[in-house]
């Protein structure tokens, strides 16, 4: 596809299939990460060392790749009130969303990435959201999304499309794609240096990854990881 995607990549396997994604669709993609100070911050220690990769060991993708960027969105840490940002067990809350869920934040991330997708002239917003087997944040769905789409470029007077290749398949399905768009080596990519464990755990390295095992992230990629091998032995 002709135009410039910038993609939403925080360092997590979800964001990192969709960067994948967008490396195999776009001329140019460049990409974005926050800094919110996130419990699991070790996230972002991720990003560079992926990118890294992914210019090294994908040739076809290396020329597409361009600048990274991180901003600061600590604002999210100073609101609190969430598992992600406090020091607090992580709990199904009311409403049946954990308290892992920061309130706005998709929301904020994508004002900011339209933003900076204004600055660069990139076309497309590139996100791993997913309602399919997912931890039911509201910001994450389609609908929410879409009207998003609609209020920022009538706030910017342009014509950006939020692209999320994740959005109606489930975690199994997702290391299917990741396969198909990069084989096994991107697979081990995965593996080996994303990261999505809230508790920030790299100590434990299981087939799937690194991470605590029992937290909602890790048992969405867990069992993703178990499904997926299931099919592919
Ligand atoms: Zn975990």
């Amino acid at each position: 596809m002709n135009g410039k995607a910038l993609v939403l990549f925080s360092g997590g396997q979800d964001s990192t299939v969709a960067l994948a994604w967008a490396l195999d669709r776009f001329e140019g993609v460049e990409t974005l990460g926050f800094d919110y100070g996130q419990r699991h911050k070790v996230e972002l220690d991720c990003r560079p060392v992926i990118l890294e990769r992914l210019r090294r060991e994908f040739s076809p993708w290396a020329e597409r790749l361009g600048a990274d960027h991180r901003l600061d969105v600590s604002v999210l840490k100073e609101i609190g009130g969430s598992a992600l940002t406090d020091a607090m067990a992580i709990a199904q809350g009311e409403k049946g969303l954990p308290n892992t869920f920061v309130p706005g934040r998709n929301i904020l991330f994508f004002t900011l990435a339209a933003a900076v997708a204004y600055r660069r002239e990139a076309k497309f917003l590139v996100g791993g959201m997913c309602e399919t087997d997912y931890s039911g944040y509201p910001d994450c769905r389609d609908d929410t999304l879409k009207a998003l789409q609609a209020t920022l470029n009538l706030g910017m007077e342009t014509r950006l499309v939020i692209e999320t290749p994740l959005m109606w398949i489930d975690k199994a399905k997702t290391w299917e794609l990741a396969e198909r768009l990069g084989g096994r080596a991107l697979i081990d990519l995965i593996v080996e240096e994303t990261h999505s464990c809230y508790e920030g755990n790299r100590e434990r390295r299981h087939e799937w990854g690194y991470g605590c095992g029992v937290c909602p992230a890790c048992r969405l990629r867990a069992s993703g990881w178990e499904r997926y091998r299931a099919s592919h032995p």
